[in-house]
């Protein structure tokens, strides 16, 4: 049966049908051949019993006389019956009484006993047996023997038609199946085709062919139905495979694009990392490295240079009247010439060096292994030459000097913050010295620290032993060649030392605290001086009284000066109060409401040393201000100086524009004073006028009004 499985369905069909047709065959000539038999059968009986009526009818009388011969003879036509084998008469008493035998052969012959009347069928014989009747009575019996060899080639005949036709309706039938099973296996084929070239070239667009309302109609159809099913399906399938692709593509795109944009977000962030990181470690005017990182390279310098036990510099830089030139030419060639300073210093330096701007006009320079402290002072002289060259700035020729403190490691110091002190302190020590110099820092300069602290100890006692005195200067009219004010300075006098300079001692004051009692205590004496000197015949005097910043933060102050004015007895309007440019920006909005309330009593501020400070002329505006005090460091090199000239010009017109009035200090000779003339300038101080001397002596002045200056003027 397995084999059925491997054959194709053609075969299969071919086979089944050729079996149907055989079966069907077989059973049909089985059929005809069974009834032919039994007609044949019955053609035998009839004949043998119609032969033995007559030869009972003729053998009768034979039998009633017992004449065998007669009988025999009766027999005898028995011979031209082919079919017969043999024939016997019995009598009554069952014995032969005639017979016939074709071959001649008896032992056949049966007992007439053992058979009744009967006919029998045997494989190749009939026998038959029947009585002899006469007149109702039973006077023998007959037994006819015939062969069946007719019946037999009739079969044979019939077989061999049987086969034949069996044959002949095979090969017709296997013809036919052959010719028409493409009815069934077409369809199946093209279906197998179809599915076929369906599997390997994934076309669900083709279709079976087939229109029959057979099963393999409806199998095509079905087929075909699958197939739209399928090609629907698969249509959805690349729709939602098209969609899914795109929907990809999108994704694909949008992670690209968010990729893109967190690249360019991170190198926005590192841009930014790297910008704040570069402004909080650089200078954003110069571009040069700032305090901190200048520490940072210090710091590492210095374990450098401990491990190879070498030698470091600082170079402490602070330019010279740097601010002057801010104030008077503007911010935009201050910033130009700051650049220009960076340029020149860095073109002063080694690789290794670093040059650093620490704000403003402060510039710091690490030289590390250097080989000896001359090295530093020659960078130093080097620095120095080089920015004392001219520089053209927004089509200002420009002189810039500067001054250069320098502190050496191991010597001055071992670590960062003393070092730059250091070098701090020795730059003021240049500064000192006459400014466009280079300083190197001795312990002698530390011990002018120390100085100070005795010095604070020595302040308290000499405020309270009334060791401090008041100098007055004369402020002059320059129209009316007249005094028109006093500035009162103050003076501490050691005894046996002489004079300490207010500038070394104020800072003490201010820091100790000691600046409170000791600047009411001014304020209280130049009050009561000048109440002396009304009272005295110069009634219109005015007195300027200078402040420190300490003692306009703190609180009390107005009432303070209310009191000292209100126990004077003096008019607020003959006192002016005279402010540092760096006391009035420190804070200026606090400043500010305080000079004003000030003012509001009736005083005038001024502003003193103008042009040395921290401010712009334009912070002027913000505060309360109605003179302004030139500083001597512009006025000294005047007229021979042309910066110092046009910055003074500069200042001149300012005041002006802003309706200030202008007090030129540090006059100190003739050519400086007609300068300041010929600018128009109205009000002067200086030691060509008068240097700050003692209340009687300025009485003495006052008196005389011989003002040496003056003089010179009206001789000019
Ligand atoms: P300042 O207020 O600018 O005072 C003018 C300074 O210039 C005075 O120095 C004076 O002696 C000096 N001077 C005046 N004319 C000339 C000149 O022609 N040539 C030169 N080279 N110098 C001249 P002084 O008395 O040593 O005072 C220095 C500073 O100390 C004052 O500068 C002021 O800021 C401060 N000061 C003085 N007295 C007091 C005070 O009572 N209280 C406070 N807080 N500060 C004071
Ligand atoms: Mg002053
Ligand atoms: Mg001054």
């Amino acid at each position: 049966m397995q084999v059925l499985y491997h054959i194709s369905i053609r075969h299969k069909l071919t086979m089944i049908i050729m079996i149907i047709v055989t079966i069907s065959l077989l059973l049909s000539s089985l059929a005809f051949i069974t009834s032919d038999r039994l007609y044949t059968q019955k053609n035998v009986g009839d004949n043998l019993r119609i032969m033995a009526d007559m030869i009972a009818a003729n053998s009768t009388a034979a039998i009633l006389f017992g004449d065998s011969t007669a009988a025999a003879e009766t027999l005898g036509f028995l011979g031209a019956q082919n079919n017969i084998e043999s024939g016997v008469i019995y009598d009554v008493d069952h014995e032969i009484f005639a017979r016939y035998s074709k071959t001649g052969n008896t032992e056949l012959l049966p007992d007439s006993t053992a058979h009744d009347e009967n006919l029998l069928f045997w494989d190749d014989h009939v026998d038959l047996f029947t009585n002899i009747n006469y007149q109702g009575e039973v006077i023998g019996n007959i037994y006819l023997r015939s062969d069946l060899q007719a019946a037999r080639d009739r079969l044979a005949w019939f077989l061999g038609i049987v086969l034949a036709v069996l044959a002949g309706s095979l090969l017709v039938a296997y013809k036919m199946i052959s010719g028409m099973q493409h009815i069934i296996t077409a369809p199946l084929l093209r279906l197998s085709a179809i599915a076929r070239c369906i599997s390997t070239e994934r076309n669900y667009s083709l279709r079976v062919q087939g229109s029959g309302k057979d099963e393999l109609g409806t199998l095509i159809h079905d087929f075909n139905a699958m197939l739209d099913e399928i090609q629907m399906r698969d249509e959805q399938l690349k729709d939602h495979r098209h969609e899914l692709e795109q929907r990809v593509a999108q994704r694909t795109n949008e992670l690209e694009q968010a990729n893109r944009q967190l690249a360019s977000s991170k190198e926005q962030a590192e841009s930014v990392a790297k910008r704040m990181e570069y402004h909080a470690h650089h200078d954003a005017l110069t571009g040069l490295p700032n305090r901190v990182l200048l520490n940072d390279r210090l710091h590492s310098e210095l374990s450098h240079a401990c491990r190879d036990q070498s030698m470091l510099a600082v170079l402490f830089l602070d330019l010279d009247r740097f601010k002057l030139i801010n104030d008077s030419l503007g911010h935009a060639t201050g910033d130009q010439l700051l650049r220009i300073v960076s340029g020149r210093l860095k073109n002063c330096l080694r690789d290794g060096d670093t040059v650093a701007r620490l704000g403003g006009d402060e510039f710091m320079v690490l030289l590390p292994r250097i080989s000896s402290s001359s090295d530093a002072g020659r960078i130093s002289n080097k620095i120095i030459e080089e920015l004392s060259q001219s520089c053209s700035c927004n089509g200002h020729d420009l002189h810039i000097t500067t001054s250069v403190g320098i502190s050496i490691y191991p010597h001055d110091g071992t670590d960062t913050e003393t070092l730059i002190k250091h070098a701090d302190i020795s730059m003021y020590r240049a500064k000192e010295l006459g400014r466009n110099k280079v300083a190197y820092f001795t312990q002698e300069m530390n011990l002018s620290s120390r100085r100070r602290l005795a010095l604070e100890t020595s302040l308290r006692k000499a405020l309270a032993n009334n060791q401090l005195k008041l100098f007055y200067q004369p402020i002059i009219d320059l129209a009316r060649n007249r005094i028109a004010g006093v500035e009162a300075l103050l003076r501490w006098e050691l005894p046996g030392s002489g004079f300490v300079s207010p500038r070394d001692f104020i800072p003490i004051a201010e820091e100790s605290g000691l600046i409170a009692p000791i600047g009411e205590w001014v304020l209280r004496s130049a009050f009561a001086q000048l109440h002396e000197w009304h009272t005295s015949g110069f009634p219109d005097l005015t007195i300027a009284v200078n402040l420190s910043s300490v003692q306009l933060s703190r609180s009390g102050f107005a009432n303070i000066l209310e009191s000292a004015l209100i126990d004077s007895g003096i008019t607020p309007a003959c006192v002016e109060l005279e402010v540092t440019e760096n006391v009035a920006m420190k804070n200026i909005e606090s400043t500010s409401a305080t000079l004003h309330k000030l003012k509001k009593m009736g005083v005038t501020i001024a502003m003193d040393d103008f042009g040395t400070g921290y401010s712009s002329l334009s912070c002027l505006r913000q505060l309360p201000i109605d003179s302004v005090k030139l500083d001597k460091s512009f006025v000294c090199e005047i007229p021979e100086n042309k910066e110092d000239t046009l910055i003074a010009q500069a200042i001149i017109a300012m005041t002006g524009s802003l309706n200030m009035s202008l007090v030129v200090e540090g006059i100190e000779n003739v050519k400086q004073l007609n300068f300041f003339r010929q600018q128009g300038c109205t009000l002067a101080q200086g030691y060509l006028f008068s240097k700050p001397v003692t209340a009687d002596a300025m009485l003495e002045l006052l008196h005389n009004q011989t003002i040496p200056g003056s003089l010179n003027l009206v001789n000019n």
